[in-house]
């Protein structure tokens, strides 16, 4: 696609031209993306069901739904966060003031994956607009349909000479990575992630990297079993386990895994009766690639529940294993998709080794009732975000800064956190011309040293 460069330099001019800074403009392209999908809802479920199988309620819980409270949070503090930060300034400096700037970068980056293609790609662009940036958008090519609409979509309801959509798969990523951006927003995987970070150092552009890995649940004897069944079942199963912060495996106290287990086949039943393909409110995997690779990974333990498969429909029943074997490949790369091993611990102390022993998850769960419990797991692991008795809902909580902490990413977003990742915080000291000590200047005489 030979018009790249000049698409992108199109955008920078627009930048350049400085409309993109008043907090007008910014708020009217934000009303602009809310108006977008309040007239294509329609649409947008369609996509999502065409791409993923995914039913209208969990499209309107996790895309929809998701990206509008983020424009309603975000034109409401907007003001607020715009506003220059006062800070204080020493006698050194004094007559002036201090403040801290938030600028916007210029022309951003933000490559989406496929698994919740909608929220993904604009999510991140809230962010992109509430701190005064221009941005081009990568769509999945893998979630087809979702990624055609949006670029349909963006170029009617968004200013054309701030935004553009470029559609397709690795040819065009490595296109536009060849292109210098001001900012790179990546979410996907992280082997692409490594080749997104080498492309953006050869630019010295800044990178946000969400990337994905073995996000791990403990469940304690202490716990309430059928609850922790029943989120744990919520969590792993949405959008058939395609969510980065899915709990990817659990990690049980062995006295009460067989009872666990046996809250989960009757918190899969109730969810989605006995025969979970015959359920609408429940997905499909995206691919048969994705289909393939999911299916292989059931053979690394006892299938305590579920197991069934139908390429041609590219369905997996939601699935649980038990037995398995730490070294298992199931347990070796992240499953993305409905399959959750059951692994057991004899002491709590074997069970943070077990994780910390392991590249930092994107996410960290644990039920526990007791205060001591679930203060010792937060302060003996880490992880990007985490979640006491529940799972994924750490994600709907609009002042919590979400990402990932070693292997699974670098900086975060969501709320403030993505208006400070699209911004530049710029030191600001204005000083008076009223008043000038003479002691920084040569030359340096004794008296001088003597102070
Ligand atoms: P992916 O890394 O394959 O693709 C992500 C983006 O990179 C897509 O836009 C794709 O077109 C592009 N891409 C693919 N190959 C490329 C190449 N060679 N060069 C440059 N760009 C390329 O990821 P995916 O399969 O779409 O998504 C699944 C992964 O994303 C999982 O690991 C999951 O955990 C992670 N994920 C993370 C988050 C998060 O918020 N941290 C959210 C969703 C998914």
């Amino acid at each position: 696609m030979t018009q790249t460069p000049d698409r992108i330099a199109a955008l920078r001019a627009s930048f350049d031209g400085g409309r993109t800074r008043p907090a007008k403009w910014r708020r009217q392209q934000l009303y602009q993306l809310m108006t977008m999908i309040e007239e294509n809802e329609a649409a947008i479920n369609e996509a999502l069901n065409a791409d993923l199988g995914k039913s209208c309620f969990e499209a309107r819980m996790t895309e929809v739904g998701t990206v509008l409270s983020e424009i309603v949070h975000t034109l409401s503090k907007l003001r607020s966060w715009m506003r220059p930060t006062r800070v204080s300034t020493p006698l050194s400096n004094q007559p002036g003031h201090s403040r801290i700037v938030h600028e916007p970068l210029g022309v951003v980056l933000i490559m989406a994956p496929w698994n919740y293609p909608f929220n993904l790609t604009l999510t991140p662009l809230i962010g992109a607009i509430a701190a005064g940036n221009c941005a081009v958008l990568k769509p999945s090519e893998v979630s087809a349909n979702t990624s055609a609409l949006l670029a349909r979509l963006i170029s009617a309801y968004l200013e054309s000479d701030a935004f553009a959509v470029f559609e397709g798969g690795p040819e065009i990523s490595t296109e536009l990575l060849e292109q210098r951006f001001d900012h790179i927003f990546f979410t996907g995987s992280e082997g692409i992630g490594r080749i997104v970070m080498s492309a953006a150092a050869r630019h010295l552009t800044p990178v946000t990297l969400e990337l994905g890995g073995k996000s791990p649940c403990i469940i304690t004897a202490d716990s309430d079993l059928e609850l922790a069944a029943r989120r744990v079942a919520w969590g792993k199963f949405l959008n058939a386990g395609q969510t980065c912060i899915a709990p990817d495996y659990v990690m049980i106290d062995e006295t009460v895994a067989d009872a666990f287990v046996g809250q989960m086949r009757k918190a899969i039943t109730s969810f989605f009766g006995a025969d979970p393909k015959q359920s609408p409110d429940y997905s499909r995997l995206i691919n048969e690639r994705h289909f393939d690779r999911v299916q292989g990974l059931i053979s690394g333990g006892d299938v305590a529940i579920g197991g069934e498969t139908d390429r041609a429909a590219k369905y997996i029943a939601p699935t649980v294993l038990t037995g398995v074997a730490p070294e298992a490949e199931v347990m070796r790369e992240e499953i993305f998709g409905p399959v959750l091993p059951v692994m057991t611990y004899k002491s709590l102390d074997d069970a943070i080794g077990f994780i910390t022993a392991r590249p930092k998850p994107l996410a960290l769960y644990v039920f526990a009732r007791s205060r001591d419990i679930q203060n010792a797991v937060i302060a003996r692991t880490s992880s990007g975000g985490a979640c006491i008795n529940d799972v994924v809902m750490h994600l709907a909580v609009p002042d919590l800064p979400f990402g990932g902490v070693g292997a699974s990413g670098m900086g975060a977003y969501h709320g403030r956190a993505s208006f400070d990742t699209f911004s530049h915080a710029r030191a600001v000291l204005t000083k008076s011309e009223h008043f000038d000590v003479p002691l920084r200047y040569p030359p340096f005489t004794k008296t001088k040293l003597r102070w």
